[in-house]
């Protein structure tokens, strides 16, 4: 499952290249914290493979797209957010103001959120 491209940022994190603080990996995802976190905890989510984003999920992705659900559970019980709530964002887009294009979840918890968002 490793389809990477260089010059991505993500890419470059799953590669190790660039240090992240990793919460959880495994063999289709890897989930490490924001580097300018918007809440208590804040930590991306993102297949191992290379997908700029939601927009460009195919039909062949549905394991992945699953593995990062799976991830996202697994994650919030292991920073101890399971039970309080927590969102899971996909910025997708210029309208989202999508940044990093290789698909990721923005799992934010561990304080009371706003809703709507904007
Ligand atoms: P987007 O705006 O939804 O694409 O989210 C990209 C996220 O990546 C932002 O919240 C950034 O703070 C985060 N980010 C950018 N570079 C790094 C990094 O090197 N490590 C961890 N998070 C990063």
């Amino acid at each position: 499952m490793s389809f990477t491209i260089p010059e991505c940022l993500f890419c470059r994190i799953v590669g190790g290249e660039i240090p992240a603080d990793i919460i959880y990996s495994d063999e289709h995802v890897i989930a490490f914290r924001d580097i300018e976190p918007v809440a208590d905890h804040h930590i991306l989510i993102i297949p191992k493979k290379h997908i700029a984003s939601l927009s460009h999920l195919a039909e062949e992705d549905m394991t992945i797209a699953g593995h990062i659900m799976l991830a996202a559970r697994k994650v919030a019980e292991k920073v101890g957010i399971a039970e309080s709530g927590y969102r899971l964002v996909f910025n997708t887009g210029p309208d989202s103001l999508q940044s990093v294009f290789h698909i990721h979840g923005h799992l934010i918890g561990g304080q009371k959120m706003g809703w709507p968002p904007f």
